[in-house]
């Protein structure tokens, strides 16, 4: 069995070194205790590398994320730092279409205890995820889109090959969920088939795909509707699938009903490679004050853990992943000690001090 695995990580801009350190400290308490090995490899990157020396995405940190088991990354880009042509910088972006990273997966979780915009009825729980395609949609031609003094354009893609791949994936995570015990094993499809050609046949590639799962149950919803029942009947959810923007725009509302961003956990997953990266942008505006949520980017690794772990056959990485999730979850729930995001007075250190001394009692 594979013991020893490199992660490839990106500390990043702004906030990003100071949720970095404390999370790759609980990794390495982890992995000494379950008996494996995490090789962290250090990848200059982001805004402020570009700044320095006008690289973004230098060729040996591209190098070293595929050569890696796995890629940890924080946050890159920073609102002060732009290309000439006045985009952000974003390898994050790069990276997802560099190494074919189709699959964004958003869970979206609120339980007894935590804050919530949401009227949530005595004894619900939410337990979704959102899987937004990472690589195409209306993010083909982001950076390319023509605009002329009177009209822009951008071109929508969706390809049969990237929406195979992405509604096998989806299907393949509800089967997991449902043999872990965390949902009915339900994959709803979120598009505008109404609407849109482009849609429609999204739409039937996914039939197509449910079609070999009969063991799992599957349904459609329009992306509008699904953005009103995300606040009306969010527990109803289990496994939602959609294209590149429309996941974008329905992951900042499912990070919204979580309390917000400091807690709303990603990954970026393709065939090969996957990223693991917190949802929120590097928060300029409290970064270098000690005061950053590190929860999100805790739970990402949590996230890597379970896949690196499930990828490997490696059972303990798994339920070391579960365990970093729990105590997460325990430390959100319990409230004592929470980041001025989630209105408490924690630093960035005491919140993850909070996650050690949970999973130290798990
Ligand atoms: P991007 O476009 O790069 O995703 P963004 O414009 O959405 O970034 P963020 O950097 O995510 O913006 O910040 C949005 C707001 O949320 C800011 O006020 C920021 O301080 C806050 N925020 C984001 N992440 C955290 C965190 N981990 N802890 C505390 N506050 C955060």
């Amino acid at each position: 069995m594979k013991e020893s695995f490199d992660i490839a990580v990106f500390r990043g801009d702004g906030i990003g070194p100071e949720i970095t350190d404390p999370t790759l400290e609980i990794l390495n308490a982890l992995a000494s205790q379950g008996g494996y090995t995490l090789s962290f490899k250090d990848c200059p990157a982001g805004a402020a590398h570009y700044a320095q020396t006008g690289q973004s995405l230098p060729e040996a940190s591209m190098q070293a994320a595929r050569a890696a088991d796995a890629i940890l990354l924080s946050a890159m880009g920073l609102p002060s730092v732009r290309y000439p042509d006045g985009t952000e910088i974003s390898p994050q972006i790069d990276l997802r279409k560099a190494l074919n990273l189709f699959a964004g997966v958003r869970p979206v979780r609120i339980f007894p205890g935590q804050k919530t915009p949401l009227n949530m009825p005595a004894g619900k729980e939410v337990d979704f995820v959102l899987i937004r395609e990472s690589t195409e949609g209306l993010f083909h031609t982001q950076g390319r889109g023509e605009v002329t003094p009177d009209e822009a354009r951008e071109t929508l893609l969706i390809t049969r090959k990237t929406s195979e791949l992405l509604f096998k994936f989806a299907f393949n995570l509800a089967r997991e969920r449902k043999e872990a015990g965390r949902g009915p094993g339900r994959v709803t499809c979120v598009d505008k088939a109404n609407v849109f050609r482009a849609f429609a046949f999204f739409r039937a590639l996914f039939d197509a795909e449910a079609a070999n799962h009969p063991d799992l149950a599957s349904d459609h919803a329009y992306v509008d509707a699904m953005a009103l029942w995300f606040v009306q009947k969010p527990w109803e959810f289990d496994v939602l699938v959609t294209e590149n923007m429309f996941g974008d725009i329905l992951s900042d509302l499912g990070a919204g009903l979580m309390g917000g961003l400091g807690v709303a956990p990603s990954a970026d997953i393709g065939l090969d490679h996957a990223v693991f990266q917190p949802c929120h942008g590097s928060a300029p505006d409290i970064a270098g004050q000690g005061v950053a949520n590190p929860l999100a980017m805790i739970l990402s690794a949590a996230m890597m853990l379970e896949w690196l772990g499930l990828r490997h056959d490696h059972p303990a990485m798994v339920a070391d992943g579960a365990r970093l999730r729990a105590a997460t979850e325990g430390v959100i729930a319990d409230g004592r000690v929470l980041t001025g995001d989630l209105d408490g007075r924690a630093t960035t250190a005491e919140a993850a001090g909070a996650v050690t001394a949970a999973l130290g009692r798990a």
